[in-house]
């Protein structure tokens, strides 16, 4: 037979960058601060749950569409279940919007907007690769200086009110600024299609849009439970908006796409809030003493809203740290992006983290 492997994949993907995540240390004994991970673990009750939850019935397939978890959520955010979908973390469900939303580019030749995928830049780096795997346009629109949002009817602003699917991440990733609600509203009144209000780190906020969801017919809000609910591992996510909308994200979604004991987990986790909300506080605190103490090393800190912050380092190109911190024993991101290039990534871990990293900085810049 012989056939060209690559022949039999289709051309759009040939040339797909795909999303890169965060790198996993292969090293023990690494200080992780560059996927956002919460540095605290879940709440004694949820670890309980899941340990009753694994028995035998494993092999049952869970409930298809996470209904218990919904009426839970829906509860929490003082709405109904129809205007709750539950993903395999938010991931799942973003993508699921792009293709809910957005025609692909090729089959909307003579409506641009129709076709089009918008999110601000620098923002979360998994929209464009969405996009891509659609065949949806992109248009991608600078945040201002020090990443401030842009006034959307700014002349000469490449701003699409039409476009079919608009991302915004709030509070914005990678830096850490906060938007607040009426501004947000102003921006999701003026577009025609889908608004999306990526809420991955809002639990770190000093407030959220939640309402807009509930409110306007065209936006989504899109929530996780790994960040804030230190359940990375399990992968749950949600979105909250119109049930047409979430009617609609329900006819694509596989089946099965939340698996059980993510949904255990899931659901424990929402008697326990107040567990988690002390959490946040320490988060919060060490984020402060953090920034401070970076500062006073001639990093300039960007203002931050979630569990990471976004610090251009002194003296060293930011790569150089990134490399210096990993001979350190210490894990940053770093963004090879030119918005973003001299700055590094971290994530707000324990005070002991917060330590470790301030004595590594001290030392890197005696050098
Ligand atoms: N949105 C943003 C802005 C994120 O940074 C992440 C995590 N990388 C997600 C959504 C997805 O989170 P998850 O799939 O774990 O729910």
């Amino acid at each position: 037979m012989g056939a060209d492997a690559d022949s039999l994949i289709r051309p759009l993907l040939r040339d797909l960058h795909g999303y890169v995540p965060g790198e996993q240390p292969k090293i023990k004994g690494l200080i992780k601060l560059n996927t956002n991970e919460n540095p605290y673990p879940p709440a004694p009750a949820v670890l309980k749950a899941i340990r009753r939850a694994t028995d035998g019935r494993l092999r049952l397939y869970p409930n298809p569409t996470a209904e218990p978890l919904r009426a839970r959520l829906a509860k929490f955010h003082r709405c109904a279940p129809e205007n709750i979908i539950v993903g395999n973390g938010s991931d799942e469900l973003l993508a699921l919007a792009v293709r809910a939303f957005v025609e692909p580019a090729e089959s909307s030749r003579s409506n641009k907007s129709r076709s089009t995928v918008q999110f601000f830049e620098p923002s979360y780096s998994l929209y464009p690769v969405l996009a891509d795997i659609h065949g949806a346009s992109k248009n991608a629109v600078p945040l201002n200086k020090d990443f401030i949002l842009p006034a959307i009817e700014e002349s000469g602003s490449s701003w699409d009110s039409r476009a079919a699917l608009t991302f915004v991440t709030s509070p914005n990733a990678p830096s850490g600024r906060g938007y607040s609600t009426s501004v947000l509203e102003n921006l999701c009144l003026k577009q025609t299609g889908v608004v999306i209000l990526d809420e991955a780190y809002v639990d770190f906020a000093d407030e959220n849009a939640l309402e807009l969801a509930l409110r306007h017919p065209h936006v989504l809000v899109a929530r996780t439970f790994s960040k804030a609910y230190s359940l990375c591992f399990l992968r749950v996510g949600y979105f909250v908006g119109h049930p047409a909308l979430i009617a609609a994200l329900n006819k694509i979604r596989d089946s099965y796409n939340v698996n059980g004991l993510g949904q255990v987990a899931a659901e424990t986790t929402l008697d326990e809030v107040s567990y988690y909300r002390r959490n946040f506080k320490r988060i919060r605190a060490t984020r402060a003493r953090l920034v401070k103490a970076l500062d006073r090393l001639g990093f300039v800190v960007l203002p931050s809203q979630t569990n990471f912050i976004l610090a251009r380092p002194p003296k060293l190109p930011a790569s150089a740290w990134l490399e210096a911190l990993r001979e350190k024993k210490i894990l940053v991101r770093w963004f090879p992006y030119p918005a973003v290039k001299d700055y590094l990534r971290i994530t707000i871990g324990a005070d002991s983290e917060a330590d470790a990293l301030i004595a590594a900085a001290k030392k890197i810049l005696a050098q």
